[in-house]
């Protein structure tokens, strides 16, 4: 019950930080007292750990951070949910997000934006904005937020703590809303690789109730053991580095030069794919959404506006209650699937995703190196700042939604304003566990 309290009482001295959108304080503490009564040796006992906002609580409200959600409750849990309940872990609330997890900086919120804990001036990084900022801001110790194109790894690296993007399909994601679901998976954010490889074992279990989930080798024991990386093939991606700022230059520098030191063989390889990286996960991130997100529509799903015919209600309910940079993809990914459109972006996107799923299958094959460093992200931008194009600064993290393998960004130095510089260590598919080991290493 004191750690609870601690953690609640940095929640109640630093709540312009805005990471939560409910605190569940009372529930929090009365199971925190509950469980002291019942000691047992489950791999999360008493932990405080809290959940983005479109991850299912049973009774609790869901919204993922959308007027379109904001009478919703969810009936049941999501399988995170129970998992971390079986190992006893204690949630601390609902955290703030990126309406529908669109966005890298955290302030497409009806909540409101979350501010970093780092900087108050800066944001926290999106979408997965709360989950950051909870745990650089000692609100929580652990949290889960989703990845869908970097929204774990990006918000972690601007306010210096670590985000773990696990392979695809590791995960059940029964009961988080569905974005793009191709691309989606839950993450995890926590100070240490480590505490991210503990979280990350409770999680892991079959369920039918995501089709796409299949098991991987994992043991948390192992992540710990710190081998020699002598003679060991790690990949680099350099050419990501073409749009970097010095910052990420150097830091990608600096943990190459460790890894060297280490004894580590560094193989330099590239996609062939860079310039198309983006446009590629846009196009079919936005198609994604436009078929997942249709379904709140007042009717079936949502928020609905009084209206005098169905036609009616459905649109008001849609432009009444949807941000508009929901909306902007919605729209943008019906023009890419309109009969007329189709072959010449749906299926051409995705195309391209099947020549960078070749080039890493081939990559750890061939050449045999089934870990890489890649660059990661640079300091927040101010929340003053004129939303610009945010798009390009995706460019390091969506490569790995679009092959499904694990990355995990790490902060590794202070960048030119004092704030963290992040790098990112990813791997074949189902190699989450020599990622994580990787990590712990570097870390
Ligand atoms: N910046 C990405 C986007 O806006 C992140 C999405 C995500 O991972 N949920 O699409």
């Amino acid at each position: 019950p004191e750690v609870v309290a601690a953690y609640a009482q940095s929640h109640q001295e630093t709540p312009e930080i805005n990471a939560f959108i409910e605190h569940f304080g009372a529930d929090a503490m009365a199971k925190a007292n509950a469980l002291t009564k019942n000691q047992d040796a489950s791999l999360l006992w008493g932990i405080p750990g809290a959940l983005k906002d479109n991850i299912s609580v049973k009774n609790k409200k869901l919204t993922c951070a959308s007027a379109m959600l904001e009478n919703y409750t969810s009936p049941y849990d999501s399988s995170i949910v129970e998992q971390l309940n079986r190992a006893q872990f204690i949630n601390l609330g609902r955290l703030n997000m990126d309406e529908f997890a669109m966005g890298s900086t955290g302030r497409y919120s009806s909540h409101g934006a979350t501010r970093n804990p780092l900087d108050a001036q800066r944001v926290a990084g999106g979408s997965s904005s709360g989950s950051a900022a909870a745990v650089a801001a000692h609100q929580a110790l652990f949290t889960i937020g989703t990845d869908t194109g970097g929204s774990s790894r990006l918000p972690a690296s601007y306010t210096g703590v670590c985000g773990f993007k696990p392979t695809y399909g590791a995960i059940s994601r029964y009961g988080v809303n569905m974005l793009s679901p191709s691309f989606d998976v839950p993450g995890i954010l926590a100070h240490t690789p480590e505490d991210i490889a503990m979280v990350y074992q409770s999680l892991l279990k079959e369920d039918t109730r995501d089709q796409i989930v299949r098991p991987i080798a994992y043991r948390f024991d192992n992540v710990r053991k710190q081998p020699s990386l002598k003679g060991v093939k790690i990949g680099l991606l350099d050419s990501l580095l073409d749009r970097a700022d010095a910052d990420v230059v150097k830091a990608y520098a600096l943990v190459k030069q460790l890894l060297l030191d280490a004894g580590a063989e560094l193989v330099p390889f590239d996609l062939g794919v860079e310039s198309e990286l983006i446009k590629v996960y846009y196009i079919l991130m936005c198609s994604e959404a436009a078929t997942t997100l249709s379904r709140f529509d007042g009717a079936r799903y949502g928020n609905a506006v009084d209206a005098s015919d169905i036609e009616s209600l459905i649109a008001q309910t849609r432009i009444q209650r949807l941000g508009h940079e929901v909306v902007r993809r919605i729209l943008m990914g019906n023009y890419f699937l309109m009969e007329e459109n189709y072959a010449q972006w749906y299926m051409r996107a995705l195309h391209i995703r099947g020549q960078l799923v070749e080039r890493f299958t081939q990559v750890g094959k061939e050449m045999g190196a089934t870990l890489w460093l890649w660059p990661g992200f640079h300091e927040a931008a101010m929340i003053s700042a004129p939303e610009r194009d945010n798009y390009a600064s995706d460019i390091v993290a969506v490569a790995a939604n679009l092959y499904g393998g694990p990355a995990v960004a790490l902060p590794v130095m202070k960048g030119s304003h004092g704030l963290p510089v992040s790098v990112q260590i990813a791997g074949t598919v189902g190699n989450d566990e020599a990622v994580l080991q990787l990590a712990d290493l570097i870390y």
